[in-house]
């Protein structure tokens, strides 16, 4: 997967095999859940903090992973733990 600014996490789900993202609006809190694959299908590719994608309610391009939208609104960055 490329690197983004920002780190976010990944959850699999076994039930369906599918890796998971939780995102969140930018703009007005919207939360829900897609799949990875999804996501970076349809993510702008020239973002570079955070995969953005359109959300549903505002209409703007600023959902992003949750971990993204934490670090965004809180100023950080998580590092990498490897
Ligand atoms: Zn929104």
């Amino acid at each position: 997967m490329r690197r983004w600014k920002y780190n976010f996490r990944v959850r699999h789900d076994a039930e369906w095999d599918v890796d998971k993202v939780d995102m969140k609006c930018l703009g007005c809190d919207y939360e829900e859940e897609m799949e990875l694959d999804v996501l970076l299908e349809i993510a702008d590719p020239r973002a570079e903090e955070a995969p953005a994608v359109c959300c549903p309610r505002c209409d703007r391009e600023l959902l992003v992973p949750r971990d993204a939208y934490d670090q965004i609104k809180g100023g950080f960055v998580y590092k990498i733990d490897r």
